[in-house]
């Protein structure tokens, strides 16, 4: 590694991290932890760094930077003109996600990253309709993002449109038909349909694309999934079956 790649510590905002960070800096065995305080002097440090980092490293990275946004300690790095001039004839984002279009869930900040860092399809309800899956192709065989993650949110507006089958007008209802089952299973909790159908749309992405499921078994891919609180900025883990095989 060279000298200018060396990490340098960020004091922790909060040490009490959930074990998933803390097991993430013991198997990262890299000059960073994952859990996202040990970090390159430089951006192109950063993205080497990210480069050698394991799915698993990168999930915990991901978590430590919801919890650095959540408690109002952003590093809010890759944010400048020398970062856009940075990544302007090349960019390689470690992690792709499926979010909701919701205005109040921008995905770059709630993770506390910048640019060139996410690839980001956003859609309301996060579904993973057939033009999104080709995205994330794009972002995770040709880019080479190494988590997929996709993201809820709660009081989602599609989520619970679709539990009370609103009639809507123009093109809208086209969305319920991805969510359904997840208000069906969930028997009309809206918190728990935005659970189920975070599972259901990553599902669907692992089964539906050969890519991404080639992908996860050879282990270069990762399938997350994450509900992110409206109200506390924090993004809590969507248990998800074993996907890809
Ligand atoms: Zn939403």
């Amino acid at each position: 590694m060279s000298s200018d790649s060396k990490p340098k510590k960020i004091s922790p905002p909060n040490t009490d991290r959930p074990l998933l960070q803390r097991r993430g800096i013991l198997a990262a065995g890299l000059a960073f932890s994952a859990g996202g305080w040990w970090i390159g002097d430089s951006a192109e440090a950063d993205d080497r760094l990210m480069n050698e980092a394991s799915p698993s490293d990168i999930l915990s990275y991901l978590y430590s930077g919801n919890e650095r946004f959540a408690t109002g300690v952003p590093l809010a790095k890759h944010r400048d003109i020398d970062r856009v001039r940075q990544v302007a004839k090349e960019q390689k984002p470690f992690a792709a996600f499926l979010g909701c279009a919701d205005s109040r869930v921008p995905i770059e900040i709630v993770f506390d990253q910048g640019f060139g860092d996410l690839f980001v399809t956003r859609i309301a309800g996060n579904i993973a309709s057939s033009e999104n899956v080709g995205s994330l192709e794009f972002g995770t065989l040709v880019l080479g993002a190494k988590v997929l993650f996709v993201l809820g949110h709660s009081n989602c507006g599609a989520v619970a449109a679709t539990i009370k089958a609103d009639d809507v007008p123009g093109q809208i209802s086209g969305l319920f038909q991805h969510i359904r089952p997840a208000a069906k299973e969930s028997k009309g909790d809206l918190a728990t349909a935005v659970e189920i159908n975070v599972r259901n749309q990553a599902i669907t992405l692992s089964e539906s694309s050969p890519v991404i499921a080639k992908l996860i078994r050879e282990g270069k891919l990762a399938v997350a999934g994450g509900v992110y609180d409206l109200n506390t900025g924090k993004v809590t883990p969507v248990k998800l079956p074993t996907l890809g095989t």
